[in-house]
């Protein structure tokens, strides 16, 4: 047996195989979820001017205790119109540039109004610049305020918004075909014949994608045939960026995916790697576009378009981290000793500790309903006791 490729190595060639797709300019309402492909950087000083950050009355510091005569008014968007002059009060609304001459506000709480004239009844700032935004104190012109390779939230894109940018630079979405195979499958929901099973993994992949910035085909499905899957995977890589199949990809007879992908004029970069489930995990190049072969069964598929499928996706659209992160948190009960490739097990992190589930054949498909989350045993480790902390990923 040749030997196993360690999934770090795997996942790096992967990403070394295709570079980021090109960016283009996309509205901040078409960006959410997107990558960042270049710095967001301020081209304006926020705020632009001392705004006050309350309602109340800009004063001078100096004149506390008061009384003062109230002197105009200034709300938010309008420029004030006067000067403060000694003893003098303008009436300001949160958000309003502060008038020259002014340097505290003074909430309308701690103040009553009587006619023109303010007097001070409740407490006086004890410091000059209360209540007061200083120009560029939330970010100066230059600023980076987000970072390419970042995923953009609604916070990034406000960010962005409130810098000054009138759109924004992401990497392009991959374009995904999924195509399922196997002779035992039949569409969601149809009558099953002798031997046959529903094909749940192409909706189960397009349910993983749907949340990355991907343009993700319909899932096609063929029959476990060689020329008919290298001529379908030839076609699909002229408009694709990724092909992913699930099932065929081990070494049986019906098992064509390899097959194909020579018959297609691809490329096999890896096969075959130390993890379990998912050892058969083939990936390799057809023309432009990536071929990943995931294995067919629910776990195993699941499992390696988790490490494999979504970080690929998000490597091409311009992630910056594109593998899914790995948390830690003590075992709910004893863990046995690690075997000959990596164990991805299917646990429930419930009140703060993770329970792997006792059954962990990747032909079932009911752990991967309660799982929320892979724990992950490394080769050969020593058996854990209760509350040892061991390395998962969140899968909820
Ligand atoms: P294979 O990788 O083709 O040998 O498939 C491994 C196991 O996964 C077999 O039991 C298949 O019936 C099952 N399987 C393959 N593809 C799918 C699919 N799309 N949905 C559900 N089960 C599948
Ligand atoms: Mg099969």
């Amino acid at each position: 047996m040749s030997k196993l490729l360690p999934v770090e190595d795997a996942q790096a060639r992967l990403f070394a195989l295709r570079a980021p797709l090109a960016p283009e300019n996309i509205a901040f309402s078409e960006s959410l979820g997107r990558f960042l492909s270049q710095d967001v950087v301020a081209m304006r000083d926020q705020p632009a001017a001392p705004l006050s950050a309350m309602d109340g009355y800009a004063i001078r510091f100096a004149d506390i205790p008061g009384p003062w005569a109230i002197a105009g008014e200034v709300a938010a968007g309008a420029a004030p119109g006067v000067a403060l002059g000694t003893a003098q009060a303008i009436r300001i609304f949160t958000g309003a540039m502060l008038p020259d001459g002014a340097d505290t506000v003074i909430l309308q709480e701690d103040v009553t109004a009587d006619g023109n004239i303010l007097t001070l009844t409740g407490e006086a700032p004890n410091v000059p610049g209360a209540h007061i935004r200083t120009r560029a104190s939330d970010f100066a012109t230059g600023a980076t305020l987000v970072p390419a390779g970042t995923r953009l939230n609604p916070g990034a894109i406000a960010a962005a918004i409130m810098g000054g940018a009138a759109q924004l630079s992401v990497g392009r979405r991959p374009r995904i075909a999924i195509l399922t195979t196997g002779d035992e499958l039949v569409q969601p929901g149809r009558a099953l014949a002798t031997g046959q099973i529903p094909d749940s993994n192409g909706t189960m992949l397009a349910a993983m994608l749907a949340p990355e910035p991907a343009v993700t085909s319909i899932p096609l499905h063929i029959r476990d045939d060689r020329e008919i899957l290298a001529k379908v995977l030839k076609d699909l890589a002229r408009r694709h960026d990724v092909i992913v199949t699930v099932g065929g990809a081990s070494v049986g007879d019906h098992d064509h995916v390899r097959g194909a992908l020579d018959d297609a004029g691809g490329a096999l970069d890896f096969w075959k790697i130390a993890m379990r489930p998912g050892k058969p995990l083939i990936a390799g190049t057809i023309d432009d576009a990536l071929l990943l072969g995931l294995p067919g069964n629910p776990s195993s598929a699941f499992v390696t378009a988790t490490l494999f499928l979504i970080p690929i996706v998000r490597h091409l659209a311009g992630a910056r981290d594109p593998l899914p992160a790995i948390r830690q948190a003590p075992l709910a009960a004893p863990l046995g000793a690690g075997g000959k490739r990596r164990d991805y097990l299917r646990a429930r992190l419930d009140g703060g500790t993770l329970a792997p589930f006792d059954g962990q054949d990747s032909g079932r498909a009911s752990p991967l309903a309660a799982a929320n989350a892979l724990v992950l045993r490394e080769i050969g480790a020593p058996p854990r006791a209760a509350g040892d902390m061991a390395d998962y990923i969140d899968i909820a």
